[in-house]
């Protein structure tokens, strides 16, 4: 029986390993001797793997999944879930940027009925400016165009019960956005504040590349509103050509100052114009319907059933 399962994911973090399975393990081993500590390699380039094997072979309680190149971090987290045992589960990074003495109080909280906990972060240090900046703005656009409550300022790092976990084994989509995920999953989640620290060594694995990679996962996975601006756009703009329509024909009939040939021209590309996008905007309809099936997600959770 595991009572609790930690989920590392691992991209060159040598400079780390050592230091976070210390504090790891003080940590969960007050909390319950029944844990495991999961790391899971994604394709590191350094002696990670080497450095986790070593603690396997010391302490019966580490895992290692070692993946075969970088699939990337929701990947590599979601590997970790697939084989995570604990009833409870902790999702980490590796650099120490989440202190793992909150997971005692995540754990703590967990207890009192809630199925998952997430730490939001009241600040974070040793980051750029354009990343806080745009990491603050992406969880606000999003928030304003999704209908699931996805919480601001949170990474992965949380506690969760076996239940989420579940639900999560459930949704074979292949971007995944676990964020979003778990918000969508239910139950009773809540959160506890925490200052983000600096990374302990080495430096992030998070290149912009990735970074954009995945908020476009997250606002395709979680919003169809983008699908949808052609609709609104093709009946803005098609307002907008029925009133110019009018101006074209009092110039041309009522005034009787248009350019000979100006006249037709000027409908025939108002009326396409509207034409086009509106059609547009029915394909989207269609897409956005389309990219919901193929997500596969289960219609429902059941909390509980008699
Ligand atoms: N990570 C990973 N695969 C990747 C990139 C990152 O498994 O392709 C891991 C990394 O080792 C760390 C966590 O994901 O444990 C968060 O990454 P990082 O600290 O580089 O991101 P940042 O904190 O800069 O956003
Ligand atoms: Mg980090």
């Amino acid at each position: 029986m595991t009572a609790l399962s930690v989920i590392i994911p691992i991209y060159n973090e040598e400079g780390n390993i050592p230091a976070l399975y210390e504090r790891l393990k003080k940590v969960v081993s007050a909390i319950t001797p029944e844990h495991e500590l999961l790391f899971v390699n994604d394709g590191s380039r350094d002696r990670s793997i080497q450095l986790i094997k070593e603690f396997t072979a010391k302490d019966s309680t580490v895992r290692y999944i070692d993946f075969s190149r970088n699939f990337g971090h929701q990947i590599a987290v979601t590997a970790g879930l697939d084989h995570a045992k604990g009833d409870a589960v902790v999702i980490i990074d590796a650099d120490l940027q989440d202190p793992p003495e909150l997971i005692a109080e995540m754990y703590k909280k967990m207890k009192q009925g809630y199925e998952v906990v997430y730490a939001r972060r009241r600040n974070r240090k040793g980051e750029g400016w354009l990343k806080k900046t745009t990491a603050k703005y992406f969880y606000r656009i999003l928030a304003s165009i999704t209908s699931i409550d996805i919480p601001l300022d949170t990474g992965d790092f949380r506690i969760m019960h076996r239940s989420i976990v579940d639900v999560l084994k459930q949704m074979p989509e292949q971007q995944k956005f676990l964020r979003g995920q778990i918000s969508w999953a239910g139950f009773n989640q809540t959160f506890i504040e925490y200052d983000r620290d600096e990374r302990h060594a080495g430096k992030t694995g998070y290149t912009y590349k990735k970074m954009i990679r995945f908020a476009l996962d997250g606002i395709t996975s979680f919003s169809t509103l983008p699908l949808k601006f052609a609709s609104a756009l093709g009946f803005i703009v098609s307002i907008a050509a029925f009133v110019t329509s009018l101006y074209v024909l009092f110039s041309k009939f009522v005034m009787h100052d248009a350019v000979p040939g100006w006249a037709s021209l000027m409908l025939v590309v108002l009326f396409l114009g509207g034409v086009q996008l509106i059609c547009i905007g029915i394909i989207g309809e269609y897409i956005s319907r389309m990219s919901a099936n193929v997500r596969n997600r289960p219609l429902y959770v059941v909390r509980e059933m008699k």
